[in-house]
């Protein structure tokens, strides 16, 4: 078990249907198999939205991004040892997580994520990684006892990371790239924008590794592409009318823009 005890930070032993530490904290296993990390605020109903969820679920199952898991599948594979404690931070509902777990032998994965309903998804996808439902910003995970950490699309605390990596050991991020889905933002706004692309530098950190993944998919069908704006925090910032240039698309082809960097923990 990667995870530690939230409230006191020491080891938890499972017996039976939860885990305990030594000083009686107990958190119960969920009938999926995942555990409740999050302290205070127990319904843990927090991050994406359901609607947000659904259709990345949906879309993702479809195969779109595959070439996209497939690169971060390879970039892991670089960059892991036999015995590596791999930890997926914000995992959603484990896409990436049960899939790196299920390609790479000789690691214990572990992944992450403050939404319950998605952990709950995620617990049912793999019975080889350990879940758990838990913020990026209060990580139940000992200090430097993580030699891979990932941050695929979630939220970035750089001193959480930072504090359960190992010296040495490995922080793989992805980030959208410039032209990512503009020929989607074409088809909805009258004056799309270009992602801009923040400085790379991360202190304390080395860049040894940046992976562009570039490629156009053709969506088919309106509940794809529908599914696939809703994935995309445009939706939710986007007008009706706006919105409504998609209610009858049927198919579109669009950039897939992504980035793996790869950053090594120097201090
Ligand atoms: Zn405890």
């Amino acid at each position: 078990m990667l995870f530690i005890c939230p409230v006191c930070r020491e080891d938890l032993q499972r017996y039976e249907n939860s885990y305990k530490c030594q000083n009686g904290h107990c958190f119960d296993i969920a009938k999926q198999g995942y555990v409740n990390l999050l302290t205070g605020s127990k319904g843990g109903n927090h991050g994406d939205n359901r609607l947000m969820t659904l259709a990345r679920r949906d879309f993702l199952n479809k195969g779109y991004y595959d070439r996209f898991l497939n690169a971060i599948i390879d970039s892991v594979k670089e960059f892991a040892k036999p015995g590596d404690a791999i930890i997926d931070c914000g995992c959603g509902e484990g896409y990436y997580t049960t899939q790196i777990a299920d390609s790479i032998s000789n690691v214990t994965v572990a992944g992450f994520d403050i939404s319950k309903d998605e952990i709950a998804f995620a617990s049912k996808r793999s019975g080889k990684v350990e879940f758990a439902v838990a913020s990026s910003f209060s990580i139940p995970v000992k200090d430097e006892s993580a030699d891979i950490i990932l941050e695929i699309f979630s939220p970035h605390s750089e001193k959480e990371f930072k504090r359960i990596l190992k010296k040495g050991g490995y922080m793989i991020m992805a980030i959208p790239l410039e032209n990512h889905l503009y020929s989607l933002k074409k088809a909805v706004y009258d004056t799309p924008y270009k992602n801009e692309i923040s400085d790379f530098n991360i202190d304390g950190f080395e860049l040894v590794k940046n992976r562009p993944v570039k490629y156009t998919v053709n969506i088919d069908g309106n509940q794809d592409i529908m599914n696939l704006f809703m994935m995309t925090p445009y939706y939710y910032k986007t007008g009706k009318l706006e919105q409504a240039r998609l209610n009858t698309l049927q198919e579109l082809s669009t950039e897939l823009e992504f980035s793996i960097l790869v950053y090594k923990k120097c201090s």
